[in-house]
């Protein structure tokens, strides 16, 4: 499934409706970002969902989320893009993904945190009223976002709510999203977030040395 195709059609439907809907956008990170709201801000009145239990240590939390109110208050400012932080309790996490915290990025764990992120963004978006939710996820190369969608969907029956179907990564998304965090100047870290993927990453550093 081209899900970039999907999400084409979603936004010329739209545009022949004359909509601009409402989109409980849930973001990552600011990079990860930043391609998106580009693409996006013209044809959704957006709202940016902080919401990542996963991220450690709390200041890699912290900064990346001043990060992304930063990109917001200096990059998009004509689109009236507002921003919403979700509750910080990595526990939640750790509950979540117990007994898979060996598997390597990309593999289980990272599909139980995929949903973990989805599910409070369709309840939220529910519960305030949007008429879409999705999320930045797609724009990695590392994110699998065949199954990224396929969770949107199920959460989207469950929850009563259009999931936005999207693979930011086409149409060089991601080229973009760097390109966008030079022009801004944004902090990129180097490993996805939780305390797993930070090892994982420290590893393949050591033997790179
Ligand atoms: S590697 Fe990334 S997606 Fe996978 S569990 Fe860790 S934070 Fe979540």
């Amino acid at each position: 499934m081209n899900y970039q195709k999907v999400l084409e059609k979603t936004i010329e439907m739209l545009q022949k409706e004359g909509r601009k809907p409402t989109l409980l956008l849930h973001s990552c990170c600011a990079p990860c970002s930043s391609y998106v709201l580009e693409y996006l801000s013209s044809f959704f009145e957006i709202t940016v969902f902080y919401f990542n239990p996963n991220i450690s240590p709390v200041s890699e939390y912290k900064m990346r989320v001043e990060e992304q109110k930063r990109l917001i208050e200096t990059a998009f400012t004509q689109y009236n893009v507002t921003f919403l932080e979700g509750v910080y309790e990595p526990v939640t996490f750790y509950t979540a993904v117990k007994g898979l915290e060996q598997e390597p990025e990309g593999g289980s764990r990272c599909f139980v945190c995929y949903e973990q992120r989805l599910r409070e963004t369709a309840r939220i978006a529910k519960e305030q009223g949007f008429d879409y939710f999705t999320t930045t996820l797609s724009i990695s190369p590392l994110k699998n976002a065949e199954k990224l969608n396929e969770i949107g969907k199920r959460l989207s029956e469950e929850y009563e709510i259009p999931y936005l179907f999207s693979d930011f990564k086409k149409k060089n998304g991601y080229k973009r999203s760097i390109e966008l965090s030079k022009e801004y100047d944004l902090y990129r870290q180097n490993f996805c977030g939780c305390v797993y993927s930070k090892l994982e990453r420290e590893k393949e550093d050591s033997y790179k040395k």
